[in-house]
This record gives structure tokens, C-alpha cells and sequence, in this order.
């Protein structure tokens, strides 16, 4: 068979989702179109059918629960390609396309001598979804590193560059998941290193590594072990066990709900804000409310760390979404608080 065309679309009709969630949720795209290029965008926006029907952006399907065969044609981003742009005074900017590996990006800028990503090694996913969610670990998020990215809107086909002023970053949160949500295809993403950057160590897990090691200044190549050791000790790996790393978001309250909160279960994990607000920790609040370990159908709560969903095997996404309501369930019938899922629900 020949290779197709330089420019011909690669598109598949119903195709399995299952190999492309992290869940290891059964779904099947109605379209599957593999984006390998911002030409590739274009293409399907100016596509006679394509172009008007409804889309749906996926990377490593390691932040989505199916629940159901996608509708909307789905375009799996793997645009690649890796680059130093530009070396300042300050920092190094490094750009990736949006389908790399998000890992093995880090990997790779430690390899060149670039700093700054360490903390975020072994998330799971694409670099074009990092800035989705402004993915983060172990006291760093991405718009502490973020330069700028580009995207195309899947209306017009216009190429556009967003700053991290423009991206709007929060929480777990950016203009992703609301203006933008769903009209634009990130395709490539910029970061900056900065040359002056100290390891970020403030983290429990970390210090306990600088306890247990001796070693009070780890250099980055450090710190990239000690994160990636500190997650496989205590995330199970998508490959074996199917899952979506946390699956609600920590809680935001205002220091008056978290004193009330605290007065009654003094020993509730709590994090001050610098605004006086408090983040509780959810995983915290779902294990008080006994759900460690316990499942519901095919789908169960780790029995490490309760913040975990994970698929006992064969599960649905209709088990999960059951299992996540009946922890919502309880968690605010305990202690008043609506938990929030992290991951998009489709
Ligand atoms: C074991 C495990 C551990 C995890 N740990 C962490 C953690 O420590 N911190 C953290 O923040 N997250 C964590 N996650 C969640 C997940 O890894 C991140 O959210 C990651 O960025 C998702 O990348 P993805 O490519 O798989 O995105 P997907 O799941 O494919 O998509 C997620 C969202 O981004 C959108 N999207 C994807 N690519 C693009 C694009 N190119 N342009 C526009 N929109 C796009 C999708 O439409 C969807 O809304 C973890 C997940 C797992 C399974």
C-alpha cells in the first residue's frame, strides 16, 4: 500500500477510543482525524463536511472519562517537534508541538542543561494539553514556566499567539476551559527557563527526600528522580491500572468556611492561601468519608490515595461517573463542600 498523499487528511471512521484514554474507557469516534501539522487544522476547518460539524480535541486521553460513542468528530493532535528558539540573558525558550509527549519534553530540556520542569516530570499527556488545565505538581504549575502559545480557531482557521497573560491561568483552570473551550486546536507550545531558577523543595514528599537523603541541595537532574520515584511509589500507572491521576480538584474556601470546617474536624489537611483563603485537600475529605479502597461496579477508589479513580477492569464510564456522584454525594453531605471534577466528562 503507498504511503498517502503529503496533503491528504488522515481520517477514520469508527474508530476505538479505548487505546486513547487512560481510563481505558470503551467509546468509538464516529471520525477520528489524526492532526499531524496546523495545515492539518486548517484542512478539516475548510472541509466541506468536516468543517461544520461539531469537534472534539484530544491528546493522551489522560484528563477524559467517555461515557458514551463521540458524536463530534475528534481530532487527536500529534503534531510534534522540539526546539530551542531562542537563548536570552534570563532564560532559554524552548518550544515543543502540542502532540509531544509531555514527559519525555521534561526529559529532553534536562538533557539540553535547561531546568525548570523537573517538578512536573511523569504527568501524563500531551504538551498541547498542559496549558489546558495549567497542569501542575509538587509546587509548580505550568504558567510558572509558560512563555506563550499557539493555537488555530476551528471556525475561522486563523492562526493566533496567546500570552500567559491572554491564557488566563488559575487552578487547575485557564481560557481553555471557558471562552476557548472547544473552538481552538493548541498547536504548539513555548516555555521559558529561567537561567537564575532554584529547585522548588517546599513540597512534603520532597523534603522528606532531602530528610531521607541528606542531600539539602539536589540539582535538577535530582529532583526529576526523586518526583519520578515519588509518583510511581504512589500513582498507579495507566498502563496497568486504568485512571485519570486526581480526580476532583482540591477545594477552595474562604477563611471563614475554614475555620468553621476546622472547628469541627480539627485534623482536616488544609493549605493557608496567600489571599486568606484556604485549599483543602480533597483526597483528605473522600477517605474521612470512608471511600479508600471501596468500588462501585467495575469502578473503584485507589487504595493508596483515595483522590484516585481507577477502572478495576472492564469498568464504564457510566460506573465512574456513578462512583464520582455517590463520593460527591457524601463528601457534602459530611462536610458541606462540592467537590469538583478535574477531568472532562464527555
Ligand atoms: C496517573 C496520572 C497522574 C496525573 N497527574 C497530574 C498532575 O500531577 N498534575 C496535573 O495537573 N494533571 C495530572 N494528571 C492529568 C493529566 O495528565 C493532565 O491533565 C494532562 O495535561 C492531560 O493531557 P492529555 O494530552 O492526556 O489531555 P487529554 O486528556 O487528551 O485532554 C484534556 C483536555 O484538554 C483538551 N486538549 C487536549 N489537547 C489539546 C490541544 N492540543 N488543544 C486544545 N485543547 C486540547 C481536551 O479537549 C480536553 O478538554 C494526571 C493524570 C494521570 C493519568
Amino acid at each position: 500500500m503507498s504511503a498517502p498523499a503529503a496533503t491528504a487528511l488522515h481520517v477514520e471512521h469508527r474508530a476505538s477510543l479505548r487505546e486513547f484514554n487512560s481510563f481505558g474507557l470503551p467509546a468509538v469516534a464516529q471520525t477520528l482525524v489524526h492532526v499531524k501539522t496546523e495545515a492539518d487544522v486548517r484542512r478539516v476547518v475548510d472541509h466541506p463536511e468536516l468543517g461544520l460539524a461539531p469537534k472534539f480535541v484530544l491528546g493522551g486521553g489522560s484528563n477524559v472519562v467517555f461515557t458514551k460513542d463521540v458524536v463530534a468528530v475528534v481530532l487527536k493532535v500529534e503534531i510534534g517537534g522540539r526546539r530551542l528558539v531562542r537563548e536570552t540573558a534570563d532564560a532559554w525558550i524552548v518550544e515543543a508541538g502540542a502532540g509531544e509527549n509531555w514527559h519525555a519534553f521534561v526529559a529532553w530540556t534536562l538533557a539540553q542543561g535547561w531546568p525548570g520542569l523537573e517538578n512536573l516530570a511523569l504527568i501524563p499527556g500531551s504538551v498541547g494539553a498542559a496549558p489546558v488545565q495549567n497542569i501542575g505538581a509538587y509546587g509548580v504549575e505550568l504558567k510558572d514556566r509558560f512563555d506563550s502559545l499557539d493555537a488555530v480557531d476551528l471556525v475561522t482557521g486563523r492562526s493566533v499567539t496567546l500570552d500567559n497573560a491572554a491564557c488566563r491561568f488559575g487552578y487547575r483552570d485557564s481560557v481553555f476551559k471557558h471562552e476557548l473551550a472547544g473552538k481552538s486546536v493548541i498547536t504548539r507550545v513555548r516555555f521559558a527557563l529561567p537561567k537564575a531558577t532554584a529547585p522548588v523543595l517546599g513540597y512534603l514528599d520532597l523534603e522528606r527526600k532531602i530528610a531521607e537523603t541528606g542531600n539539602a541541595h539536589p540539582d535538577a537532574n535530582t529532583v526529576f528522580e526523586w518526583v519520578c520515584a515519588i509518583r510511581r511509589a504512589k500513582l498507579p500507572d495507566p498502563a496497568v491500572i486504568g485512571n485519570v491521576g486526581s480526580f476532583f480538584k482540591n477545594p477552595v474556601v474562604s477563611a471563614e468556611q475554614c475555620r468553621d470546617i476546622t472547628g469541627r474536624d480539627p485534623e482536616i489537611v488544609h493549605y493557608p492561601l496567600p489571599d486568606g483563603s484556604a485549599k483543602l485537600a480533597a483526597g483528605w475529605l473522600i477517605d474521612a468519608c470512608g471511600w479508600k479502597g471501596k468500588s462501585v461496579g467495575r469502578a473503584g477508589v485507589y487504595e493508596k490515595q483515595a483522590l484516585v479513580l481507577v477502572n478495576r477492569g472492564g469498568a464504564s464510564g457510566a460506573e465512574v461517573v456513578t462512583l464520582a456522584r455517590a463520593i460527591q454525594e457524601s463528601v457534602y453531605g459530611r462536610f458541606g463542600i462540592r467537590l469538583e471534577p478535574e477531568p472532562v466528562i464527555i
